[in-house]
């Protein structure tokens, strides 16, 4: 019999790292998960401590080879997946001078709008393919250049997460392609730092990670890492991408016409392209996940977030009936709503509670329920949140669309996909059909999927299709397409008419409410 060959992914995400070890037909072997905190000290802060998450990588990879009591020796591959648009400021002497400040980091705020203003922050977006936002390492480059200089002037080595902990490992500073390509520093074209952007940051290309493809490998992990986690010295590890490329190949949605939708707590919608394209009117990002295939797509605040807001602010009674059932809370809210028609009887929700970034990119955006009548009760509400969130990211796929053309598939994935009443409302929602993996692991798989391709022992990814495993379809309803489609236009034009309202409420609430 031939020997058996394992392989583990490994994704740094912002709540948590967790491991995945498959074998080659895709099943899960062991999985690991380890939960670290958020540190917002204030409303707009939002970092981690890097060497709490650099212990989370050893740990969960660690705890996976253990609990799978595999042959350390059939381990083919580590891989990796991580969180975009991280930034660390280190030191000469590799010290850290900042934590690892996070995409949901928004002190940058007021620098991104300058760029965007008052330095062709518009021809950065077109060459790096990162919308200039506070998210993006550009921005907060600027902030700290101009708000904490001090910071700034001992900073040898901008890193982001992945190429902190790369540096711990093996001792060298490396970025992705895919990582590198969400900076909003890194020229598309050229697979290489943008001297523009650079220039707007006011540093050089030494001060950043050499970029490398996402299938790079790396050897000679540092000994005692390697006795600690129980593998191999000589086991290769890829960089690897970022985890919402990764989640698409981890769906299976790399084929034109094929795209992604994923709501777990904010939400994307992503398609690949096999160059890259920008938006001449700025509304998608393009990142990198090989040399042929892009990942176009948009990225909103106001996914899963909203709907465990609505079940922690309003739904005290909804919780209690779920603990007394012995079921998720979730589960009593989204069959709740499955009582009221679709569209809601003509009750809309704008999700906006968190500002938003596709489709609109106006942090000053708020949420409102429009069409409201007396003979709305808390079911609708309920349901129209669920349909507001997914008309929200029907509004991004129209921008993708208009750069990729029109989808023959969608692929969805994230928590809302434990929700059956949700997947269909988003088959109905999309007049499309949703196709959903049973597994919750696509970011892992895609990492180890792009591991294997990187060793040569694929060809190309079509391997994927065959790993993810159960499926559920959902069709869409016809007639209540047709609902949605005369609901989605009001949806639509209600945003754009708020756009000053919502800038006054908002500094009406940073003036009153700080
Ligand atoms: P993360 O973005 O942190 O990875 P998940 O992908 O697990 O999180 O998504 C969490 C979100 O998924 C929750 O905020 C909630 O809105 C949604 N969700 C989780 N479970 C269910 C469920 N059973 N029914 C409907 N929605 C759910």
């Amino acid at each position: 019999m031939a020997e058996p060959s394992h392989y583990l992914g490994v994704d740094i995400g912002t709540t948590s790292t967790k491991a995945v070890l498959f074998n080659k037909a895709g099943q899960v072997l062991a999985t690991e998960t380890i939960f670290y905190p958020l540190h917002t000290p204030t409303p707009l802060t939002a970092e981690q401590d890097p060497e709490e998450i650099f212990r989370a990588v050893l740990g969960t990879v660690r705890e996976t080879i253990r609990k799978s009591a595999i042959d350390p020796a059939t381990l083919k591959l580590v891989s990796f997946s991580s969180a975009m648009h991280s930034l660390i400021a280190v030191g000469a002497e590799d010290q850290l001078l900042t934590e690892s400040i996070t995409w949901a980091d928004s002190r940058a705020a007021k620098h991104a709008t300058r760029i965007k203003e008052e330095m062709d922050g518009h021809s950065i977006y077109l060459r790096t393919g990162t919308p200039i936002h506070a998210m993006s390492p550009l921005s907060k480059i600027v902030w700290l250049k101009e708000d904490k200089p001090e910071i700034f002037s001992q900073t040898a080595m901008f890193a982001d997460i992945k190429s902190f902990v790369f540096h711990k490992l093996f001792g060298e500073y490396v970025v992705d392609h895919s990582i590198a390509s969400a900076t909003g520093l890194f020229n598309l074209e050229n697979l290489d730092w943008d001297s523009g952007a650079l220039e707007v940051a006011g540093i050089y290309a030494g001060q950043l990670p050499k970029p490398v493809p996402t299938t790079h490998p790396l050897s000679g992990l540092a000994s005692e890492y390697a006795a600690f986690m129980g593998i191999p010295k000589d086991v290769p590890f890829i960089i690897g991408a970022s985890d919402g490329v990764l989640a698409n190949l981890g769906v299976g949605a790399i084929d034109p016409g094929v795209v992604a939708v994923t709501i777990g707590t904010s939400g994307a919608v992503r398609t690949v392209s096999p160059v890259p394209k920008t938006d001449p009117k700025g509304r998608t990002f393009c990142y990198a996940l090989t040399a042929d295939h892009w990942v176009i797509g948009g990225a909103v605040n106001n996914g899963g977030i909203i709907l465990r807001w609505l079940r922690d602010e309003f739904a005290a009674a909804e919780v209690e009936t779920a603990k007394r059932l012995c079921i998720d809370p979730y589960d009593v809210l989204t069959r709740i709503a499955s009582t009221v028609n679709p569209g809601s009887d003509g009750l809309l929700f704008h999700p906006y509670l968190t500002g938003e970034r596709a489709p609109l990119w106006d942090s000053n955006a708020r949420g409102s329920f429009f069409g409201l009548s007396i003979h709305h009760e808390k079911q609708h509400m309920i349901r129209a949140v669920l349909e507001g969130i997914v008309y929200n990211l029907y509004t991004v796929l129209l921008a993708v669309e208009e750069l990729t053309g029109e989808p023959t598939l969608i692929k969805a994935s994230g928590g809302f996909a434990r929700s059956e009443m949700w997947r269909q409302l988003m088959a109905d929602v999309f007049g499309q059909p949703v196709t959903v993996p049973e597994s919750f692991e696509s970011s892992c798989l895609g990492a180890v999927v792009l591991g294997m391709y990187a060793l040569g022992e694929i060809d190309d990814f079509s391997i994927v299709g065959d790993m993810i495993g159960h499926t559920h379809t959902h069709e869409p309803d016809p007639a209540c397409t047709e609902i949605y489609k005369e609901l989605l236009p009001i949806f639509i034009r209600l945003s754009r008419l708020l756009t000053d309202e919502y800038a006054s409420i908002a500094d009406f609430q940073r003036k009153h409410l700080g």
